[in-house]
């Protein structure tokens, strides 16, 4: 049986999350954030200390430890749903890569919302407590979004034009459970 790897796209704030705790509800998937992953590294170990040191300044993590970090979660026989990966072309490249030498599906799924609504929601997700360490700084927020539109955006056109991925937009500006319905819709 052929398995798929599902990638949720979308600038911060677009409803990522909610969409793959969802779709973790009624399948069974292998789910690798890539963001949470960086977070519960040790930061009293180097490296954690250093990528902890990179995600508060709103950077991005290095492509060559990303991947590497990615690949030992990645399982040759089980769905895959990926959240926060890719974030740049090149780990783009090596993710469809690795689908196509392994034999899998891979769909991109990106949930489309306007800039100004990004930083809303994250603001608004602060105000009621939900926010995390790095949502804090609004100087910090506004340079992952800057991160996101300019390394991430040309990921997403680079998946929506390779012939190896299924892409699927969604408008992301609706109701959490329409978002959902129709996410779930287009992965049947
Ligand atoms: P997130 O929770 O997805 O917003 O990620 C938080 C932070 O972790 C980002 O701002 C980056 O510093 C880092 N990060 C998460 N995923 C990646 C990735 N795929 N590539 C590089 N850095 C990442």
């Amino acid at each position: 049986m052929q398995h798929n790897i599902v990638i949720l796209l979308g600038v911060q704030g677009c409803g990522k999350g909610t969409v793959a705790s969802g779709l973790l509800a009624i399948h069974d998937y292998d789910y690798i954030e890539t963001g949470a992953l960086f977070r519960g590294l040790d930061r009293g170990m180097p490296l954690g200390a250093e990528i902890g040191q990179i995600m508060e300044s709103g950077q991005l993590v290095p492509d060559e430890l990303t991947c590497k970090l990615v690949e030992s979660k990645l399982t040759a026989n089980r769905d895959i749903l990926t959240d926060g990966f890719p974030r740049t072309v090149q780990q783009a490249e090596w993710l469809v890569n690795w689908a196509v030498k392994n034999g899998f599906i891979t769909k991109a799924v990106i949930l489309n919302i306007p800039r100004e609504m990004a930083f809303q929601r994250i603001q608004n997700r602060l105000s009621k407590g939900g926010g995390r360490k790095d949502d804090a700084d609004p100087t910090a927020v506004a340079r992952r979004l800057d991160e996101y539109y300019a390394k991430t955006e040309p990921m997403v056109q680079y998946l929506r034009n390779t012939p190896d991925v299924q892409f699927i937009d969604i408008d992301g500006t609706q109701s959490i459970e329409t978002v959902f319905e129709n996410v779930k819709e287009k992965l049947k």
